[in-house]
């Protein structure tokens, strides 16, 4: 009866993969010595080298598997400010002018992938389609109401509720007790977004090799002695840009990142009429549970991607596969008998204040723990660390100027997460 569930074709892998354009990372020696080196190929190792790059530097980008294979090429393609505490939190925590600075650079983050669309000319299909947020509780659509109310002290959110009996204009489901429009969050289509970055990073000069671990970073004199699976190279300069994915590699860096899982699904194609019953606009999606519902349409409007964290400890995709589709059956009870055509996961990098961080020590610069909402943000702060490390960018980013926590004997196995998921469970169940 589950094994119905999957499409023939059904998959493992991201969909993205299926529709991405390819780009040619041609085969080379590793050089014996580089100006930057950048450890990861992600949205944060290529937005850096394309900054490095352009400034003349001599730029390698280097990633264990081939560039793109982490989050990067397998994220829903939400982009928000990226900022998940409220300003109050923030306040309370930094003061006014910390918090300030911080959610100026949510707003930046967000306004970069403007950029990145409108004036870099990079093909990120982004589209300003807005974010329905959904109340699962009565209480917490009041909660909503006065956030939108008070309006954002640092961002101009322009935020609208919407009331549960006029939610057939947003979602075709009864499940939520109305919810709140983000009207500036957008979409990309992630299969076009890193191919096309990728390619820009070439094209600036920087240097991009896939199957080759960087092994060990040891400083030698002003400079690094890097140790790869391919042998050894100096560099004038690291970047770290390894996010859910950062191991052994830099231990500083591992006992402040927590890996976690996210897991998503993709339908089959699905009759046009009942996409247009359920999703009447091209919104993404999401909803005030802690153990967050995050789906969207795919970009052609055919299928429908539903992600979340369905497993306390992590599992393989298959059996998240059919935890996701009993949720979205759920909210969608039409969705019931459609097929699964593809079912993913991969690693978020956590931190334990629910921020990112950036920085720098001496020559060795890094940008991580976007908490699951990096799409926005690993651009924004690869593009500063590049800038940094190009000494083109001088000022502090607001994310220096907070201490990056880890907690007593964390060393980057997260044994807490499971309980951790069950009293979110509980706190969901309830609405707290
Ligand atoms: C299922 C899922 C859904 C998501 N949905 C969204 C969303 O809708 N919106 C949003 O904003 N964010 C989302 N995210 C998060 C977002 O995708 C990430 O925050 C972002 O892609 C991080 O980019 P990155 O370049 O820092 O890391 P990654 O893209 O993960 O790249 C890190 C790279 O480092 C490489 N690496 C690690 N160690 C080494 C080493 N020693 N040597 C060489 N290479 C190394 C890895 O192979 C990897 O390719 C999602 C993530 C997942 C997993």
């Amino acid at each position: 009866m589950e094994g119905e569930l999957f499409s023939d074709d059904f998959r493992t892998t991201p969909y993205w993969q299926d529709i991405a354009p390819s780009v040619s990372v041609p085969k080379m020696e590793l050089p014996c010595r580089i100006d930057v080196l950048v450890v990861g190929g992600g949205y944060t190792g290529l937005n850096a080298a394309l900054q490095t790059a352009r400034e003349g530097l001599e730029t390698l980008v280097l990633d264990t598997e081939h560039p793109g294979w982490g989050c990067s090429m397998r994220n829903g393609g939400q982009v928000s400010t990226s900022i998940k505490l409220s300003f109050s939190k923030l306040v309370k925590r930094y003061g006014k002018d910390v918090a300030t600075a911080l959610c100026q650079e949510g707003q930046a983050s967000l306004d970069y992938m403007h950029h990145l669309s409108d004036n870099e000319g990079l093909d990120l299909g982004l589209r300003e389609v807005g974010r329905f947020h959904g109340a699962h509780k009565p209480h917490l659509y009041e909660t909503l109401a006065r956030e939108s109310e008070a309006g954002h002290p640092v961002w101009n959110a322009q935020t609208f509720m919407v009331s549960r009996s006029e939610m057939a204009s947003e979602l075709g489901t009864d499940r939520y007790y109305g919810g709140i429009v983000y009207p500036h969050h957008c979409s990309i289509d992630v299969s076009r977004y890193h191919p096309s970055l990728l390619k820009a990073a070439q094209e600036a000069g920087a240097l991009v090799k896939g199957n080759c671990a960087v092994l060990k970073i040891e400083r030698s004199g002003n400079a690094f002695r890097i140790q790869t699976s391919e042998g050894i190279l100096k560099a004038g300069k690291v970047i770290l840009a390894t996010n859910g994915y950062s191991g052994p590699l830099s231990p500083w860096h591992q006992r402040r990142i927590v890996p976690i899982g996210s897991y998503v699904i993709a339908t089959e194609e699905i009759p046009e009429d009942t996409v247009d019953r359920l999703f009447p606009t091209d919104r993404i999606l999401s909803d005030t549970r802690k153990l967050v519902y995050y789906y969207r349409l795919t970009p052609d409007r055919k299928r429908i991607l539903f992600g979340g964290r369905v497993s306390l400890s992590e599992t393989d995709p298959r059996s998240s596969a059919l935890k996701l589709h009993r949720d979205m059956s759920a909210l969608f009870p039409a969705l019931s008998a459609v097929k699964i055509s593809h079912a993913w996961m991969g690693f978020v990098g956590y931190t334990f204040d629910t921020l990112a961080h950036c920085g720098e020590d001496k020559g060795l610069y890094y940008a991580m723990g976007y908490c699951g909402s990096g799409v926005g943000m690993a651009s924004y702060l690869g593009m500063r660390v590049g800038q940094k490390a190009a000494g083109t960018d001088t000022a502090p980013s607001a994310f220096e100027r907070i201490s990056n926590p880890t907690r007593p004997l964390y060393q980057g196995n997260p044994w807490f997460l499971a309980p951790s998921v069950l009293v979110y469970r509980l706190r969901d169940r309830i609405g707290i």
